[in-house]
């Protein structure tokens, strides 16, 4: 086990100068075009791959890492770049979390590689579970899988929806229910790898926000896999199967142990955002004079900026808490994880908000990147898991009631 430490080692220091370097030359640069154009930045993902941040070799080695810290360290630098294109190069790590997540050592080690492909050939993966009707409420997915035994393969029907990369991802990872009578403990994940036929791209949304994030529908019309693309094999879901049906718990459910390993580093973006707007307001209350004065001379202006560096810098001391706890095997047992996604995606909205008062009508509109930080981090308060839904799990989890 790692040694909690706040102090960087050298490792992580490269990591993180790495990562900002890219962010600040790359992505920033680029981020009014793309938050226009509302496409995936292809050449953006392309220039990530070819300096080895955008592949599985770099992902294996930010999730294995012992302190926990480099996939959070990488997320806020690609997000303080841009959250849109941040996320345009982050959005294949949660199909690989899906896999890890619920998969064998050799199904990750077969299907890892294939969420990014090769600086040649740029693959993209997805991770799907929510649906028109079941969002926040994962254990009513309509999804159904049926396994044809016959011909050892499994046949995916249903439509989901929200899918950041859906439908223009190579791999598209899919939890859908094989038991409906048994909820979220009846469901399983599966892979549907390149080029399967009956899995199409449904609706394009046109966003708020993290506009250069592609976000769809994907349609699953008699999609047949192989047996093997089940993710942790048919003989574990049998039994898991056969112990929820005797109503004993499990402590495997296909989404949800995707999403408790991927919030803290979802955190780490909102706290990009954060940290962006709360220099560039910083910088701006120093310059600009009302009165014959800079502005920060105004407690009401500087209180805010102390306000919202003091929320930034508790947002990433939970983020990095619930990112070593994690990698280090501790139990959440207070709801760790969901308490760094929740204060972080609150603090970012909450700080690209004050950004905009600080910096008055130049907040407003779109010359200045303000705007856009604040239109960015709503979505923190939304996908993986809504704010209320944070909060319940944390107060399911400190007080042991099943709080409704
Ligand atoms: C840009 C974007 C990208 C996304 N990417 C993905 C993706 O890649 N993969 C994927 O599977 N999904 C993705 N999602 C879906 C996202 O996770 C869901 O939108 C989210 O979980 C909320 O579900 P919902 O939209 O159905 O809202 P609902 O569940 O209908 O919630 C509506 C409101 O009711 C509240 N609410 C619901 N239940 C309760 C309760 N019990 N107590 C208190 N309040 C409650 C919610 O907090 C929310 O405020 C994405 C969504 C967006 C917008």
């Amino acid at each position: 086990m790692a040694e909690f430490s706040l102090d960087l080692n050298e490792d992580q220091l490269q990591l993180q100068k790495w990562v900002h370097d890219f962010a600040e030359k790359t992505i920033r640069p680029a981020a009014h075009e793309w938050d226009e154009r509302e496409e995936t930045p292809w050449p953006i993902i392309e220039e990530a791959a070819r300096i080895g941040l955008y592949s599985f070799d770099f992902i294996s080695q930010a999730f294995l890492d012992q302190s926990g810290l480099l996939l959070p360290i990488a997320s806020e630098e690609l997000a303080w770049g841009d959250a849109g294109i941040g996320l345009a190069i982050l959005g294949s790590t949660l199909g690989l979390a899906g896999i890890a997540g619920n998969g064998t050592p050799e199904q990750l080690l077969e299907w890892g590689p294939q969420c990014f492909g090769t600086p040649d050939k740029i693959q993209l993966a997805a991770f799907c579970v929510s649906e028109a009707d079941a969002g926040s409420d994962v254990s009513s997915l309509r999804t159904r899988a049926v396994y044809d035994e016959a011909k050892d393969e499994w046949v995916l029907n249903g439509t989901k929806t929200w899918i950041t990369n859906g439908g223009i991802a190579d791999l598209h990872v899919v939890v859908a229910s094989v038991d409906s009578e048994l909820g979220a403990r009846g469901q399983a994940s599966f892979v549907v790898p390149p080029g399967t036929p009956g899995i199409a791209q449904g609706q394009k949304f046109k966003k708020m926000g993290i506009r250069a994030s592609h976000t769809a529908e994907v349609v699953l019309d008699d999609c047949r896999v192989p047996g093997h693309c089940l993710l942790g094999g048919k003989e574990k879901l049998d039994e898991r199967l056969a112990r929820a049906r005797e109503g004993k718990r499990s402590s495997s459910q296909a989404a949800m142990k995707t999403f408790e390993a991927s919030r803290p580093a979802v955190g780490a973006q909102a706290l990009g955002i954060a940290r962006a707007a709360f220099e560039y307001s910083l910088d701006y209350a120093k310059e600009r004079k009302a009165f014959g004065r800079a502005i920060i001379e105004n407690q009401g202006i500087a209180f805010k900026l102390a306000n919202m560096k003091t929320r930034i810098d508790a947002s990433r001391l939970l983020v990095w808490r619930a990112s070593w706890m994690g990698r280090n095997g501790k139990e959440f047992t207070s709801g760790e994880g969901s308490m760094s996604k929740l204060y972080a995606g609150e603090t970012a909205v909450y700080v690209t908000e004050e950004a905009i008062q600080i910096l008055g009508g130049y907040g407003y509109v779109r010359e200045y990147p303000v705007e856009r930080w604040h239109r960015d981090s709503k979505i923190f308060t939304i996908f993986e898991g809504t704010s209320e839904i944070q909060r319940l799990i944390i107060a399911r989890a400190v007080s042991g009631v099943h709080v409704k």
